[in-house]
Formats: C-alpha cells, structure tokens, sequence
C-alpha cells in the first residue's frame, strides 16, 4: 500500500469531500417520544402550527396603557386586569389603564406596558412616574414576531437539543419522526487482546478500544454495533470485513501500521477499498486509513471505513479529529467540523517538525475577568497512556510547520468531552 502522508488538514478535507457525497444518502426515520428526542436528528422539517407569539404578550407585571396618554403623566383609571392564561380584554377606554400580568394577552387598543416598578398608584388609577417616558410597542411582543403560522422552525438535519425540544413542543409535536441512529461496526483487531472481563496472560492485553470507541459513537449519535475480535490473520480480517458490510460506517482498531501482523490495508484492498488516504502527517495518529468499501447492494452507498491505529490515544484522536465530520453524514445530520478553539498555553511544549502532535491537554475555560481560556499539556508516556488521556479533556495542536510552542501565546485546541 503506498505510504503518502498528508497534512492532517488536508486529510481533513477529504473526509469532508467523502461525507458530502455520503450525505445525499437520507437514513430512514422513525418516531421518537419528545422526551427520548435529545440527542437525535430532525427527519422533517418542524412547522409553526400557528402564530409566536400567539396574541400580543405583555413581557412584564404592570399596566397596559396607550403610550401617548401615559406620557402626560394625568392618573389614568384601571378599567379591567389580565392574568397570564385569560383571554384577551378589552377594548382599553380612552384615558384608561389595565392592571397585566406577564405572560398575559395585551387588550385591544393598548400599545404599551408601564411596569409596575415605574408608575405611582392611588386606589383604583395610575400614572406613569414623573421623568419615565414609555415608547409604542414597549413590553409587548406582537402577536408573529418571533414566527408565523406555517413558517418552518426547524430543518432536517437538525440535531435535537434542549432548545428545539422546547420549540417543538410549542409547536405542539409530542412525537418528531427522527432519523434512524447509523449502525456503527466497530471490529478490534489483534491477537494479544482478551475480554474486559478477563484476567490477561503474559503478554496480552484488555480490549479497552471496543468499549471506548462505543462511547465515542454513541456521544456523536450513534448506535455501536461491536463486532467479535478479530485475530491477525487475513482469514479473520477477511471474514469480519464480510459480516461488517450492513454497516453505516466501519471502525476498525489497529493493525494499520507497518508491521508483519498489520493485515488490515491488504484485507480491505481485496474487497475493492477506495482508498482516500492511508497516513497522516500526525502524531499519534500516523498510521490511520480512510476510505470506502463497494455497497453491499447495488444502489446502496460505499460502506467508508476508518482503519485506526491500535494505541487507545492514537484511536481517540484519529476518531475525534476525522470521525465527526463522517459520523454526521452517516446520521442524516447537518455537516459537522471538528471542534477546535483557541486557548492560551501555560508552558512551552515540543514540536516535531514533519508531524503535526495531538498532545493531551487541559483546557479551563477561565472566564472571569475576560481572560481567554487555557491549556496547559497533560505529562504523559506516549499513545499508549491511557491514565494520562483519562486525565485530558482536549489535545492540543502542535503544527508540523512549527520547532514548537512558547508559553503565552494562543494555541489550537480541539475539545472532547472526557
Ligand atoms: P497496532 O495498531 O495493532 O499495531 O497496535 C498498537 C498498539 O495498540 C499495541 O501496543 C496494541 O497492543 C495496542 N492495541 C491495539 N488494539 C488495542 C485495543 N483494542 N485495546 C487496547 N490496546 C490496543
Ligand atoms: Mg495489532
């Protein structure tokens, strides 16, 4: 397999070039409860079942009055009161005031609310207090502001957060048609490995990738579909690849690096791999494979694959950084990037020109006072140091082009949750 390396940004790219194609393939949908919507991808598109608000809404406790008359200050009389969830008064009398709660239908005829901190009351009259001046339209949100009956909220695609199942509630959806979770194969390879359960003999290892990959998938939306281990043999690999074919997407842990055990570029070649790229200039990282296997049925879409390399931070970071984007094509949702941000480095780290590090580190978001947020690196043994990655909550970007980072400067993080 050729051995071209390249920039982890333009690897990037063609993740993103992948799942873009991928992304003309819709998942089917299925209904999901309101209360079992989070976290989900939106099939249809959400509709306003009617106007938002529905009546002219009164934002604050205090009297609804015509901006005009309040403003010279005379007491008016309070001709009628609103509560939140009575119907709309009214007509406001000339001269009038009407004692509103908020949240209440403003009555026909108001056009603005004093609030109740800024106006004087004796017995049943009110005016405004001297110096307080109230505008048209103050504290009253007109009957479509914010939408219109029939207008559409929210697109497919969307991912369902608190926020869109608060506004699809007031839509009056209790049930949202939600696209099925892609089936994510995840297969580990290697003959040292042996169940979480068991106690390793000399020389082998738990599995510790499939159940962290799992986590991964199902962070990102997901559905894991864990596939048996499967030994460094082409017959296993061979055999594996073959039973993984249903899947959305295809996670495999290691066997991608140039050792005489690593089976898996040539496993997937002899099932007619398209190959987007099989190295990264990365580090951890170096060894990842990405592309796509022939469907299973004629019209279906490629079955894409990532090849990741075995060490359990390699594996993190590679799917971190190139998963999300594929992850998010394969699940109907709108295209997703990973998530980098800006922070400020606490100490001076190494670089490696030639490879751009992934170093596990610790972002704060430090708000207080204005100050950015920031990082510092977590002390670790390599990519294999899991103790230090449970430790992490980003990895923090070293690019290739540089001999390294000083302390104080701004610096590329890309966050996970831990
Ligand atoms: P490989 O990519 O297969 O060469 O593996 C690289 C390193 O990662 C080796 O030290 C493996 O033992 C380790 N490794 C591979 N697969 C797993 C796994 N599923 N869980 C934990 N460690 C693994
Ligand atoms: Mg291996």
């Amino acid at each position: 397999m050729s051995a071209e390396l390249l920039h982890f940004e333009e690897a990037l790219l063609r993740v993103r070039q992948a799942a873009e194609e991928r992304a003309r393939f819709r998942p089917p949908a299925e209904l999901a409860p309101l209360g079992e919507a989070l976290g989900r991808v939106l099939a249809v598109p959400i509709l306003a079942d009617q106007d938002q608000p529905p009546f002219a809404r009164s934002t604050r406790d205090g009297f609804a009055v015509r901006a005009d008359e309040a403003n010279r200050y005379a007491w008016q009389p309070i001709e009628g009161a609103t509560h939140a969830g009575q119907q709309p008064g009214g007509p406001l009398p000339i001269g009038a005031a009407w004692e509103i709660m908020t949240g209440a239908p403003v009555p026909a005829g108001a056009d603005a609310v004093a609030m109740v901190e800024h106006v004087e009351r004796s017995g049943s009259s009110v005016r405004l207090t001297e110096g307080r001046r109230l505008h048209v339209g103050e504290n009253i949100v007109p009957q479509g502001a914010q939408a219109r009956s029939g207008e559409t909220l929210l697109q497919p695609g969307m991912r369902l957060g608190p926020a869109q199942i608060a506004l699809a509630a007031t839509c009056g959806c209790s049930t949202l048609a939600v696209c099925v979770r892609p089936r994510v194969a995840i297969l580990t390879t290697g003959d040292e490995l042996v169940q979480v359960e068991a106690t390793p003999g000399p020389g082998q290892i738990r599995n510790s990738n499939a159940p962290m990959l799992a986590a991964l998938v199902a962070q990102a939306g997901g559905a894991p579909w864990m596939l048996p281990v499967a030994a460094d043999t082409s017959e296993a690999l061979d055999a594996a690849f073959r039973e993984a074919s249903s899947a959305d997407l295809l996670l495999i842990s290691g066997g991608v690096s140039a050792g005489k055990f690593d089976l898996v570029e040539p496993a997937l070649a002899r099932l007619g791999a398209r190959f987007h790229f099989t190295g990264v200039k990365m580090q951890p990282g170096k060894p990842l494979v990405f592309g796509e296997l022939p469907p299973s049925s004629g019209d279906g879409p490629a079955l894409p694959f990532f090849g990741l390399p075995g060490n359990p931070v390699s594996s993190a970071a590679t799917l971190l950084l190139f998963g999300a984007t594929m992850l998010a094509a394969v699940a109907g949702a709108e295209p997703s990037e990973p998530q980098f941000a800006m922070a400020q480095l606490a100490s001076e780290v190494q670089g490696k020109p030639g490879l751009t590090r992934f170093l596990p580190a610790r972002w704060q978001p430090n708000a207080r006072g204005g100050e950015p947020p920031t990082v510092a690196p977590v002390p670790w043994q390599g990519s294999g140091d899991q103790a230090a990655f449970a430790r992490a909550n980003c990895f923090l970007v070293v690019p290739e082009e540089l001999p390294g980072l000083k302390a104080g400067i701004m610096a590329r993080i890309l966050i996970f949750q831990g």
